[in-house]
């Protein structure tokens, strides 16, 4: 039997998403658990019983990184840029870019631009814990 689909439709409810302003995440139809990035199935529990659900794009700063040498083409006119691990509020970990200046801790709501045709998500930082 062929592969049930390539990884780029696998994918297109994320990337569609994106398209409306809005984080996709996985969800679990059997366990309830979230994740990020599109598989055949669930991380935690093995079914392949998963659906989608709309994140609020809001989440907590895990690690920064700061690329200064784009590992494409595509991204080079971006470098240096900044990319963030965000434990989004929904329990998942997305790998996404971060605004210049963003810190582990901050929290975070996501924020989207284009890039070489491309939606992709930056997160930026919210006011709501800066004094604590
Ligand atoms: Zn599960």
């Amino acid at each position: 039997m062929p592969e049930r689909s390539n990884p780029s439709s696998l994918s297109a409810p994320y990337r569609a998403g994106l398209g409306e302003g809005l984080v996709r995440l996985q969800v679990c139809h059997n366990c309830s658990k979230v994740q990020t990035l599109a598989r055949y199935a669930c991380s935690d529990c093995g079914t392949g019983d998963l659906g989608w659900t709309n994140a609020s794009g809001l989440g907590t700063v895990y690690a920064v990184t700061s690329v200064a040498r784009a590992p494409s083409e595509e991204f080079r006119a971006l470098a240096p840029y900044t990319l963030v691990l965000v434990d989004l509020d929904e329990g998942a970990r997305l790998m996404a870019h971060g605004h210049d200046g963003i810190r582990i801790g901050d929290r975070v709501q996501a924020s989207f631009f284009e890039h070489a045709g491309q939606r992709l998500v930056r997160f930026v930082p919210i006011d709501e814990s800066r004094d604590s």
